[in-house]
């Protein structure tokens, strides 16, 4: 790649922060491409949100170690570079023109919720995709957008809107792991609900999801009658299909029929106990 680098007529960088009181772009890595992109070509373009400016160099000492310890463990990164412009009279590195474009991009329409702004804390340390079990999982580029794990999940639907991915606000199990994590206190969770609602807003606007929405209100009813309950499960257990050992791998008709048919194909279910709870508790 060195090469490719040293041919290049422009690079274009990011920042992870940009101190006011000095002018300069802090870029935090442990690999050197960045490095690389930054003095090696004539120009050097730094794009970057307007929440990663912060007021002093003093401030950059605490976000610094913060960055580095809740990212990878490491008392610093690697490589901490600060750019403050182009190559000077008589130095022999760096690009000979230098910009900065500050990005918004939907950034300051967060500013006025209270929560919401709280995405914007973010450093993009990473800790709360290390810590997610959903990320653990399913990876990064199941995620629609730039950012994924958690924080892209509450940064992605606030950026584009709800409509552009309604399921990311889901794809979490609310353990609560990544606000735990998050060095600078990002209530995640607390976010990613009320983002659901918003989305659930949104479909009730457009009457999207009316078949779960009467599902819902069919198993509210149910679990908030407690005999009717009891039956549905005397029922179930009824037709579920036997299995002398362990879990039924395929389920098979009635049960998989319908809408029901797609969900209950991939999934495994445990044989249906000879007495139910209830029953054991009357027969104590
Ligand atoms: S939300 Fe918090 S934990 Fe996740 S990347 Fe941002 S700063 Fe790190």
């Amino acid at each position: 790649m060195r090469e490719k680098f040293l041919k290049a007529d422009i690079g274009i960088s990011g920042a992870n922060f940009l101190v006011a009181d000095s002018g300069a772009v802090v870029l935090v890595e442990n690999e050197g491409n960045a490095r690389l992109t930054t003095s090696a070509p004539k120009i050097h373009i730094a794009v970057a949100g307007i929440e990663k400016v912060i007021p002093r160099a003093q401030d950059l000492a605490v976000f610094l170690k913060l960055l580095a310890r809740s990212a990878t463990g490491q008392l610093l990164s690697v490589y901490t570079s600060f750019l403050a412009g182009p190559r000077r009279t008589g130095e022999v590195d760096g690009p000979e023109e230098f910009y900065v474009v500050l990005l918004d991009n939907g950034r300051t329409k967060l500013l006025p919720d209270r929560s919401k702004r709280e995405s914007l804390y973010c450093i993009r340390c990473g800790a709360c995709l290390n810590t997610c079990p959903v990320y653990r999982k399913i990876g990064g580029h199941s995620f629609p957008w730039v950012y994924s794990g958690p924080i892209g999940a509450i940064i992605t639907p606030q950026f584009m809107g709800v409509s552009h991915e309604p399921g990311l606000p889901f794809a979490s199990s609310l353990c609560g792991a990544c606000g735990e994590a998050c060095p600078v206190k990002i209530d995640i969770p607390k976010v990613l609900l009320e983002l659901r609602s918003e989305v659930k807003k949104m479909e009730a606007r457009e009457g999207q999801n009316r078949i779960e929405k009467l599902a819902f209100r069919i198993f509210a009813w149910v679990m908030t009658h407690p005999r009717i309950y009891e039956m549905a499960g005397r029922m179930a257990a009824s037709i579920a299909p036997e299995s002398d050992n362990g879990w039924i791998k395929s389920v098979p008709a009635p049960m998989s029929v319908g809408p029901m048919k797609a969900w209950l194909s991939a999934r495994d279910l445990p044989p249906s106990p000879a007495k139910s709870f209830r029953e054991m508790w009357r027969n104590r």
